[in-house]
C-alpha cells in the first residue's frame, strides 16, 4: 500500500503532542496508523521492534520505509523520560530517577536475583497517602502518571538489564534472541524482565484507569509480555477499587499494605486511610480472593516499639486467616529525618513465629538496596534537595 506521507513536512509537533508509543495498545496504534494511510500490520511491526528487540529509535526499524521512519521520528516518540540519576547498592539493586518532559521525577528500581529480574515501579509523582514512615509521602502528590509513563519505567529497567546483565545469565537467550516467541522480550545480552511490582511512589488505586491500562500493556503478548501472575499491585486500600479490580478479569497479585492491626494505630501511621476501617478492607480483600482465586498478601512493615508486639502478631494472624492471606514482614528501612527504628532480626523472627504457629504463610522479606536510597521516595528527595 502506498503511504500518503506529505512531501513537504509541516514542522514537527512538540514532544508532548506526539504519539507516545508506550502509551498505546495494539488496537489504538493500529487505528492511528491506519488513519494516516498505513497498513494494519505496521503497528505490530513497530511494537515488535520496541518490545521484543528493544529498539526505541525509529531509525533502527529497517523493515519500515525511510519516509515512514522520518514521519514517525517527527510525530511519535517511544520514550519520553531521561534517566537523570542512578544509584547502585552493594546487593546489585539499582534505582533510577526518571525525569519526565514536565520536569517531574519518578523512581523505579531494578531488583535482580538469581532467578528473576523484578522492576518496582511508581504510579504517581509523589504520593497522596503520606505514611508517616515513608519518604515518598512527605511532599504529597504532584500528579498521576499516564499509562505510558508507568510502562516506560518497566521499559527503562529492561534496557538496564540489556546493558548490565551478563550474557551467561541466560545461556539460551543470546543464541535465540532474534527468534523468541511474541512478547518474550529477551535481549541479545541475556535477561528479561520477569516480575513487576507496583510498590514504588504513589497509590496505584488512586490512579485507577491509567494503572489498569498500563498493566494491560505490560501484560500483553504484543507489549512487555510479563505474565499477570508476575505483576503485583500494592495498595493501602480503597475498598471500592479493590472490588472493581476483582472484576477486571486480570490474574494480578494484590498486596495490601496493612502495617497496623487496629484502626487507631493505622490512622496514625497512614493518615490517608483514616476513613477506612480495617474490617472493610478485609472484606474487600476476601472478595478479591473469592472472585479471582488469587491469594492476597498483607504487607506489614515492622516498626520497633510501634507495631511489633506479640499481641499485634496474634491479631494479624486472625486477619490473615479470615482473608486466607499470606503475610510479608519487612523490617523498616530507616529514612533520614523520620523517627522510626528498625527492629532487630530476632524480634522479626519472633513476630514471624507467632504467625507461623497459627498456620499463617508468612515470610520476612529482606530490604534490598538499603545503600541505594532504595526506600521509596529517597532518591527523589535527595535529588530535590540538591
Ligand atoms: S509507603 Fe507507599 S503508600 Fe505510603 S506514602 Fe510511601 S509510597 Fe505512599
Amino acid at each position: 500500500m502506498i503511504v500518503p506521507l506529505p512531501q513537504t513536512s509541516p514542522p514537527a509537533p512538540p514532544q508532548a503532542a506526539r504519539l507516545h508509543v508506550l502509551n498505546q495498545t495494539l488496537d489504538e496504534l493500529t487505528a492511528a496508523l491506519v488513519a494516516i494511510g498505513q497498513t494494519k500490520f505496521r503497528a505490530r511491526q513497530i511494537l515488535e521492534w520496541v518490545y521484543r528487540r528493544g529498539a526505541a529509535d525509529f531509525a533502527l526499524m529497517t523493515n519500515l520505509s525511510k519516509d515512514f521512519r522520518t514521519w514517525l521520528d517527527q510525530h511519535a516518540v517511544v520514550r519520553t523520560a531521561r534517566v537523570s540519576r542512578e544509584s547502585v547498592a552493594g546487593d546489585g539493586t539499582r534505582k533510577l530517577l526518571l525525569t519526565l518532559p514536565d520536569g517531574a521525577d519518578v523512581e523505579t528500581v531494578w531488583i535482580p536475583t538469581d532467578r528473576r529480574h523484578t522492576a518496582c515501579i511508581s504510579s504517581q509523582v509523589g504520593c497522596p497517602v503520606g505514611c508517616r514512615f515513608c519518604a515518598s509521602g512527605l511532599d504529597g502528590v504532584e500528579r498521576n502518571l499516564t499509562a505510558g509513563e508507568i510502562v516506560e519505567q518497566a521499559y527503562a529497567i529492561q534496557e538496564l538489564i540489556n546493558k548490565t546483565a551478563p550474557a551467561c545469565e541466560q545461556p539460551a537467550a543470546a543464541a535465540d534472541a532474534l527468534d523468541t516467541a511474541p512478547g518474550e522480550h529477551r535481549s541479545s545480552t541475556g535477561g528479561r524482565l520477569s516480575n513487576i511490582v507496583l510498590m514504588g511512589m504513589g497509590e496505584p488505586l488512586a490512579n485507577y484507569a491509567n494503572v489498569i491500562r498500563a498493566i494491560r500493556i505490560l501484560n500483553a503478548p504484543w507489549g512487555m509480555g510479563v505474565g499477570a501472575r508476575k505483576i503485583t499491585l500494592s495498595t493501602v486500600g480503597l475498598p471500592a477499587q479493590i472490588r472493581k479490580l476483582a472484576d477486571e478479569d486480570l490474574q494480578l497479585n494484590l498486596a495490601l499494605s496493612l502495617h497496623a492491626t487496629d484502626d487507631g494505630l493505622r490512622r496514625e501511621l497512614i493518615p490517608w486511610g483514616k476513613g477506612v476501617p480495617i474490617a472493610e478492607l478485609l472484606d474487600a480483600c476476601r472478595h478479591y480472593f473469592d472472585r479471582t482465586g488469587r491469594e492476597v498478601t498483607f504487607e506489614y512493615v515492622l516498626l520497633e516499639g510501634v507495631n511489633d508486639r506479640p499481641s499485634h502478631a496474634e491479631q494479624l494472624a486472625r486477619y490473615a486467616k479470615r482473608v486466607r492471606a499470606n503475610v510479608n514482614l519487612l523490617r523498616y528501612n530507616p529514612v533520614p529525618g523520620l523517627d522510626f527504628r528498625r527492629p532487630s532480626s530476632e524480634a522479626a523472627f519472633e513476630f514471624q513465629r507467632v504467625l507461623r504457629e497459627r498456620g499463617v504463610n508468612v515470610h520476612i522479606r529482606t530490604s534490598r538496596g538499603a545503600d541505594a536510597d532504595a526506600a521509596c521516595g529517597q532518591l527523589r528527595r535527595s535529588a530535590k534537595s540538591k
